[in-house]
């Protein structure tokens, strides 16, 4: 350009612009011409790059899948650990579930054991009570005296067997329904001391018998006679006294006191006289 400007400089200006008109036109020609001989190519990539590439395209998508394998198996291995480790949660927590459920149970159990034990006492203690509200005087004697001291039983200044008769006849007037020691004590102005000593005297001599009964929320008896005494009074009118024949009358004998009308009637009459 340095060139032509030089040229312009140097020449006239209708040649100058002649000249210039050729060498443009050259230029162009010139220029056309390279553009036929040369087409612009394409830079392209040689084969061997290629193969570089896709090599490392492929290498980069093999890593990248064997990054998502990897990244997906310790996924899956975390989730396996986290299943895991939730599943041996789940079983320790279920043990001691079942480890509580028994501790319950068996607290349970204990607790039903102290109850049943606890009412088991007091059914025993509630029955002691009734046997000791139960338990009269006359029991407590009977534990503390000796048989001896009860048969061999006298009253200070008293004469016993006439005491025993009174008391009999006043017990077979009541008969089989008896009579309650207590009203029977009061009838013979006698403590419930000496009573309740003299009935056990009575029984263990057989003349009566003792009921025990509840009386007004006491446990007290009821005297029943069994036999009663003969008097010498009431053997005063007995046939066998006067009887002819007295001498052959034996128990085992043809005349006996089993089959003697004499006795029958004398003792009809004493019952009505009784009475
Ligand atoms: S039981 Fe009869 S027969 Fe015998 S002595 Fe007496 S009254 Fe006589």
């Amino acid at each position: 350009m340095v060139r032509k400007n030089s040229n312009l400089d140097n020449s006239s200006t209708g040649g100058a612009a002649d000249e210039i008109k050729t060498e443009l036109s050259r230029l162009k020609a010139k220029l056309k011409a390279s553009k036929r001989k040369k087409p612009k190519t394409i830079p392209k990539s040689t084969p061997k790059k290629i193969t570089v590439k896709k090599k490392a395209t492929k290498k980069q998508a093999e890593a990248k899948k064997k990054a998502a394998k990897k990244q997906a198996e310790a996924k899956k291995k975390e989730a396996k650990k986290q299943a895991e480790a939730k599943k041996k949660e789940a079983k320790k927590k279920a043990e001691a579930k079942k480890k509580e459920a028994k501790k319950q149970a068996e607290a349970k159990k204990q607790a039903e054991a102290k109850k049943q034990e606890e009412a088991k006492k007091q059914e025993e203690a509630k029955k002691k009570a009734e046997e000791e509200a139960k338990r009269t005087y006359e029991e407590e004697l009977e534990e503390q005296l000796t048989e001896e001291e009860i048969t061999e039983f006298q009253i200070h200044k008293t004469d016993m067997d006439k005491l025993i008769n009174h008391v009999c006849e006043i017990v077979a007037t009541y008969g089989n329904n008896g009579i309650h020691q207590s009203d029977l004590w009061k009838k013979l102005k006698l403590t419930s001391r000496d009573g309740s000593r003299l009935a056990l005297k009575l029984e263990r001599m057989g003349l009566i018998t003792r009921e025990k009964i509840l009386l007004k929320g006491r446990w007290t008896y009821k005297l029943i006679i069994v036999k009663s005494p003969i008097g010498t009074d009431s053997l005063s009118g007995a046939p066998c006294l006067v009887c002819p024949v007295e001498s052959k009358c034996s128990l085992d004998g043809e005349i006996s006191p089993k089959t003697c009308q004499f006795i029958e009637d004398w003792v009809l009459i004493e019952l009505k006289t009784k009475k």
